[in-house]
């Protein structure tokens, strides 16, 4: 079906985008599956491009573009083109915003540059092994020492934990309050700030995520992010976006399997006919193309919302829940069409599948995303008694 969100000018940056993620990352994949993580030169080139942190004001390396439509293409191209382990988005759109939102003008000049010019890797360390889905849980401490913090910890599954240069850490700085955390800016050489192994993971192969260690590590005041007692609210408030930002990715790269299962059932023969004329498959991709469609169109409109300034923490949600799951399934019926082939590691379709698992999980799984919905039709046992 076609889309009506993009203009003319939006598919002109499609076309050099498209490009860029087949001339400069793609031939570097492979490789970049073995080792476990992409190669630097990946975010310097996507920095030479323009492509890092688009959002953020001329003087400080962007483009000042708040149009999501732009990082949707990104992420979309990417996913289709590219290789789906170099996380500039989780970089530019999903960390990069909370100095752009909550940095001071010293922090924002310091390092918004050497960020858009992809010098500086972001990361973003919410979770801990005891604190994933409640974040209210999180263990790591912040002192406040006077000029400075100390900060006492650990973190666990942090996207490009290895090659990340700048990490965004979630901290509790009032004891026995739930909901107090601060946000700490800390940087690849501070004393006492360690990264555990790259972790094996089912899939994303050259996304490197890692667990990540503290022990005394002195933060100066100056990289504090906004008030250190509400960060629990700070990262609620990006959750949405972020959330946006899983569902454009999963609906790429579903369609994406979808459109290489089509070509593979139409060459791929039994029974003397091409498999994808038997009434199963047909139905299957039917019933896919029409659901696709549909949460396509849905998703789209939550970009034109997110412009808005109106896209909800259910509405996200709902995006969230609905594209996930419906990339989950696309991959789980895309595999099944391919038969043996696409059990094999050298079909595209069985990376995807392992890919793909993780979506339901991550930005907050999709338990929580029906939580967010369901509360938010007034089924909240905190208000309901
Ligand atoms: C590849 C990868 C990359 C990641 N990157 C990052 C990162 O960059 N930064 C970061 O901070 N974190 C990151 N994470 C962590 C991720 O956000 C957490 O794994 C996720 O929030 C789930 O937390 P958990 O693993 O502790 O699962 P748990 O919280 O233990 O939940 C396990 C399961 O329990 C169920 N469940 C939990 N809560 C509820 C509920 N309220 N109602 C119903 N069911 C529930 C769900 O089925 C859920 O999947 C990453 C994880 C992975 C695997």
């Amino acid at each position: 079906m076609r889309r009506l969100i993009f203009e003319a000018e939006h598919e002109i940056f499609r076309e050099s985008a498209r490009r860029f993620f087949q001339q400069e990352i793609a031939p570097h994949a492979e490789v970049w599956r073995e080792q476990g993580c992409v190669d630097r030169e990946a975010f310097l080139k996507a920095g030479v491009q323009g492509y890092l942190m688009m959002w953020a004001e001329e003087e400080y390396g962007g483009a000042g573009i708040a149009d999501f439509r732009y990082e949707q293409i990104l992420i979309e191209e990417n996913l289709r083109y590219g290789e789906p382990g170099f996380y500039h988005q989780l970089h530019s759109r999903l960390v990069g915003p909370y100095i752009g939102a909550l940095g001071t003008d010293e922090q924002k000049a310091r390092l918004l540059p050497k960020c858009a010019r992809g010098e500086t890797i972001l990361g973003i360390a919410m979770s801990e092994p005891g604190a994933g889905s409640d974040l209210a849980g999180i263990k790591t401490r912040a002192e406040d020492k006077g000029d400075r913090w100390l900060l006492n910890g650990s973190k666990t599954y942090i996207s490009n934990g290895q090659i990340g240069d700048l990490f965004i850490v979630a901290a509790r700085t009032v004891p026995g309050s739930r909901h107090g955390l601060g946000l700490f800016l800390v940087e690849r050489a501070m004393v006492g700030f360690k990264r555990g192994r790259n972790l094996a993971k089912m899939g994303l192969k050259a996304q490197d995520t890692s667990e990540l260690f503290f022990e005394n590590v002195e933060v100066p005041k100056v990289n504090v992010l906004g008030d250190p007692a509400k960060g629990f609210g700070y990262l609620k408030q990006f959750l949405a976006e972020e959330r946006l930002i899983i569902s454009v990715g999963s609906l790429a790269y579903a369609q994406t399997a979808f459109d290489l299962t089509l070509d593979f059932i139409k060459e791929r023969r039994a029974f003397g006919r091409p498999i994808g004329t038997f009434q199963n498959a047909r139905f299957k991709m039917a019933e896919l193309r029409a659901q696709l469609d549909a949460t396509q169109t849905f998703v789209d409109q939550c970009v034109l919302e997110h412009n808005a300034a109106r896209l909800t923490p259910e509405i996200a949600a709902c995006a969230k829940l609905l594209a996930t799951q419906l990339e989950n399934q696309v991959m789980d019926e895309c595999v099944q069409l391919h038969g043996g082939a696409g059990y094999m590691q050298e079909y595209r379709i069985c990376r995807m599948f392992t890919d793909a698992r993780i979506t339901s999980i991550f930005a907050g799984c999709n338990e929580i995303m029906k939580e967010i919905i369901g509360r938010s039709l007034g089924l909240d046992e905190r208000k309901l008694k």
